[in-house]
C-alpha cells in the first residue's frame, strides 16, 4: 500500500485530504500540532488501521521512520484572524515547516505537494488571476506575514526541485468552504452562517462590493488529487471562477437560512483584496479539472453542517477583532 504523509491533518482541508488518500488506498501519517486544527475532524479516523495521528510541529525535525511514497503539506493558519493572533508561527511553518518537509521528501525521495494561495497575488492588478501574475503584496501589512511565508514556500520548493532534483507539486488554493471548517475562524463563510444561526445580523466589511470566489471542498481536493497525480511542477490554480461581491454573498446566505436578519457594515481591513477569482485554464488544461459543485449546492451542505453543531460550540464563536488590521 502507498503511504503518505499530511500535515495539518486536522485542519479543515487537511482533514478531508486524508479521507480522499485513505478512500484511494493510499495509507496516512496525519501530522498536526493542534494550533488550529481539531481532532474532532479526524475523531472518524480514529478505529482506521490505514491512519495514524502524530501530533507534531512541523517546524521541529520530523522525523519519520517508515518509506513516503508522497507528502502533502498543509500545515498553517489560513484565516486572517489567526494571523493576527499567531504571526510568527504563521511565518515559521511557511518557512522553517515548509523546509523541514522538503528535507523529508528529499531524504525519503518522496513526491511532495505544498499548499500554496491565491494569497500570493496580495491584491491584484491582473484580474482573474493567472498563475504567471507576480502578485501585488504589502509585505509589512497585516496579511504579509501569511503571503510572504507562501510564497517564500513556492520559492524553496522550487528549489529543492531544481537543485535537488526532488518530485514537487506547488497548488495555489483560492478560497475554499464547506463542512469543517472553523465556525470561529473569522472568515466569511462561517462568520456569516453562524450569525444568522444565533440571530444576530451579518457584518459586511466595507461597502461589501468586494470579490470572493468560493469553491467547495470537495472540488479542491479532487483538483489537489489530481496535481499529485500528475507530472507537472509549475503552481496550478485551484479555485472556483464563480465570482461574487460579498454585499451579494450576505443576501444570498440571508435567504438560505431563511433568517430576517439585517446587515450592517463594518470598515474594511486593511489590505483586504478587492477583487478575487482564479484563471482555472492551467487546471483544465492540464488536469481535466473544474469545479463541479454550483454554490447554492455547496452552501446548503455547508449550512446543515453548521447546524447540526451543538448550541455550546456556536456560542464559541468569537468576534472577529478586525482594529489591528487598520494601519
Ligand atoms: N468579510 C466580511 N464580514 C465578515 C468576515 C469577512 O465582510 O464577517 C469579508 C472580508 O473583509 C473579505 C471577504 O469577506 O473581503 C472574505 O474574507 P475571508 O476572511 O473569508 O477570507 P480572505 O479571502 O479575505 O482571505
Amino acid at each position: 500500500m502507498r503511504k503518505a504523509l499530511v500535515t495539518g491533518a486536522a485542519g479543515f482541508l487537511g482533514s478531508h485530504l486524508c479521507d480522499k488518500l485513505l478512500a484511494n488506498d493510499i495509507s496516512v501519517i496525519g501530522m498536526d500540532n493542534l494550533i488550529t486544527g481539531s481532532m474532532s475532524n479526524i475523531a472518524h479516523l480514529e478505529e482506521n488501521p490505514n491512519f495514524r495521528f502524530v501530533h507534531h510541529d512541523v517546524c521541529e525535525f520530523i522525523d519519520i521512520k517508515e518509506e513516503l511514497d508522497y507528502i502533502l503539506h498543509f500545515a498553517s493558519p489560513a484565516s486572517p484572524i489567526d494571523y493576527l493572533k499567531i504571526p510568527i508561527q504563521t511565518l515559521k511553518v511557511g518557512a522553517l515547516g515548509t523546509h523541514n518537509v522538503l528535507g523529508l521528501a528529499r531524504a525519503k525521495n518522496a513526491r511532495i505537494l505544498v499548499a500554496s494561495t491565491s494569497e500570493i497575488y496580495g491584491d491584484p492588478l491582473v484580474h482573474p488571476q493567472t498563475e504567471d501574475y507576480f502578485g501585488n503584496v504589502n509585505t509589512i501589512g497585516p496579511r504579509g506575514v501569511y503571503d510572504e511565508a507562501k510564497r517564500y514556500l513556492e520559492s524553496i520548493t522550487m528549489a529543492y526541485h531544481r537543485y535537488h532534483a526532488v518530485d514537487t507539486r506547488i497548488i495555489r488554493i483560492f478560497n475554499t468552504y464547506g463542512p469543517r471548517m472553523r465556525l470561529n475562524d473569522g472568515r466569511v463563510i462561517p462568520a456569516f452562517m453562524g450569525q444568522a444561526l444565533r440571530g444576530e445580523d451579518l457584518t459586511v466589511f466595507g461597502d461589501g462590493s468586494q470579490t470572493r470566489s468560493f469553491c467547495f471542498v470537495e472540488d479542491e481536493i479532487e483538483g489537489i488529487y489530481r496535481l499529485l497525480l500528475s507530472d507537472y511542477h509549475l503552481p496550478v490554480n485551484i479555485g472556483n471562477p464563480d465570482e461574487i461581491s460579498i454585499l451579494d454573498f450576505a443576501k444570498e446566505i440571508i435567504k438560505l437560512t431563511g433568517t430576517d436578519q439585517k446587515i450592517v457594515f463594518k470598515p474594511l481591513p486593511k489590505n483586504d483584496p478587492l477583487q478575487r477569482k482564479p484563471d482555472i485554464t492551467k487546471a483544465r488544461e492540464i488536469l481535466g479539472w473544474q469545479p463541479k459543485i454550483r454554490r447554492k449546492e455547496g452552501m446548503q451542505r455547508t449550512y446543515d453542517y453548521f447546524k447540526s453543531l451543538s448550541r455550546e460550540e456556536l456560542n464559541k464563536m468569537e468576534h472577529r477583532d478586525f482594529s489591528s488590521f487598520k494601519s
